[in-house]
């Protein structure tokens, strides 16, 4: 085959030889021409570019993991699936299937997990914002409502005043677990006493029962310590609630916060050798349970980890449009997908794979998305051979947080398939069309072109 030509460049000399960190990423690349055995060019021949990606093997393999780490270790675990990390039916369906509850962190979250037909008590909700009715509602349903502030208390006390019960609450608590930023605009303060005169203002009404504790101190938490301290903080909060107001505290919910392989902006390590492993976190957080626990006392243990279960398990094909050089010299792609579907762009740096084998030196190159705006761009700086218009590129992980939150802006959302553990390729989510833009938009008659 021809070589296609391409214009020379000139590149700051860098050794091409093998040396002690391995071969030159000048010479070196990743290329992946499947996902589970399914070919990147099938999955986009069938169903279009930009692509979303899931791998149901991955997902479900992560899932039992993690939750084999905790419950190898301790006698009463379950894992609340987080939908705001992904809350497609299909993935949220596979986790419940698994045998996770739902986390929810709004009443949207609330009713879609009823919709998929989870049983009201196996639902933790969560987040600070709660209407006295969505309360009401799973105050009904039995749900887990973990209090967030002292407004959603007056708020449940309404509720039981209304349903002429005393209800069973849980309430989340921050605190300093050497976690910093710390997360204190969620929850109620442990140190600063905040938290007891909830209870206190509890047991005064005699409307709430508490019955759980709930904290989540952040995401992706690279220290597995900060769960122990979380932990010992939690259990010397329970004791003395417990002893002071007469309550049992029957759940110890430690949230989310586990890191995924993805690799943080700024950090110069790979992830590999910076993310503890899954039994490092689960060791620490048991031990941690075990030392503050008194004896014969197992509160449920609730974990609520949403990118350590999904991030993995997510790719986006993205498509070359054009290339183009810039005036420093620097070589940049323009791709079919960016920062409108991979919101996490900002945070973190993708593998990026190519779908073919590409003659060619490698060279610094920037590759942004497709919108008509400055911000968008997927890598400030990879190394890339010249790559072709229709050439595809393969990012993960990213399945994590984006398909929540990725934005209808200038282009339509694309396709999501997952691939099950046959190589069966389901559709999840459906491109949009112009119908999905326009159907909630009103135009006044007055306006209308005559
Ligand atoms: C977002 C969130 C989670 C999931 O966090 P990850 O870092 O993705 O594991 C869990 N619990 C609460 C309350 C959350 O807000």
């Amino acid at each position: 085959m021809k070589k296609k030509y391409e214009r020379p460049v000139i590149l700051k000399v860098q050794t091409g030889m093998m040396n002690k960190f391995g071969s030159s990423p000048y010479y070196t690349r990743k290329v992946r021409k499947d996902i589970d055995g399914v070919s990147i060019n099938e999955l986009t021949e069938k169903f279009g570019s930009p692509l979303f990606v899931f791998s149901e093997t991955e997902l479900r393999q992560r899932y039992r993991n993690l939750y084999n780490a905790f419950s190898t270790r301790y006698p009463n675990v379950t894992f609340g699936w987080s939908y705001k990390t992904n809350y497609l039916p299909a993935i949220c369906s596979v986790l419940h299937q698994e045998g996770a509850i739902a986390e929810v962190v709004s009443e949207m979250e609330y009713d879609k997990a009823r919709t998929l037909g989870i049983p009201g008590e196996d639902i933790i909700y969560n987040g600070p914002h709660k209407s006295l009715s969505a309360l009401e509602k799973a105050v009904e349903a039995g749900s887990m409502v973990n209090i967030d502030h002292f407004d959603e208390l007056f708020d449940m006390e309404k509720v039981s005043d209304k349903l002429g019960k005393q209800i069973k609450v849980g309430m989340r608590l921050n605190m300093d677990t050497g976690i910093h930023p710390q997360w204190s605009r969620f929850g109620l303060n442990l140190e600063s006493g905040q938290a007891l005169d909830v209870v206190k203002r509890m047991a005064s009404t005699g409307k709430l029962i508490l019955n759980g504790l709930h904290c989540h101190i952040g995401t992706y938490i690279l220290e597995p310590n900060a769960y122990a301290i979380e932990i010992e903080k939690m259990i010397k909060f329970t004791y003395e609630v417990e002893e002071k107001f007469g309550y049992k505290i029957e759940y110890l919910d430690i949230g989310g916060g586990f890191p995924s392989k993805s690799k943080l902006k700024g950090t110069y390590q790979s992830p590999e050798l910076l993310i503890p492993s899954i039994d490092e976190y689960a060791e620490k957080i048991t031990t941690a349970l075990y030392h503050n626990l008194k004896p014969g006392d197992f509160p449920k243990l609730y974990l609520e980890t949403g990118r350590g279960i999904i991030d993995e398990a997510g790719y986006l094909i993205t498509s070359i449009v054009s290339s183009k050089r810039l005036p420093d010299s620097r070589k940049a792609y323009i791709a079919d997908g960016g920062i409108n579907l991979l919101y996490t762009a900002f945070w973190y740096k993708y593998n990026i794979e190519i779908d073919r084998d590409v003659q060619g030196t490698n060279e610094p190159s920037i590759v942004y998305g497709p919108m008509c705006m400055n911000i968008d761009v997927i890598e400030e700086g990879t190394l890339l051979p010249p790559l072709e218009k229709g050439t595809k590129l393969i990012l993960s992980p990213v399945g994590a947080y984006n398909v929540t939150q990725w934005m209808q802006f200038i282009e339509y959302r694309p396709n999501v398939v997952l691939i099950s553990e046959d190589r069966q390729i389901d559709l999840i989510r459906e491109a949009e069309d112009l119908s999905d833009i326009s159907k909630r938009e009103i135009l006044p008659e007055r306006l209308k072109l005559k």
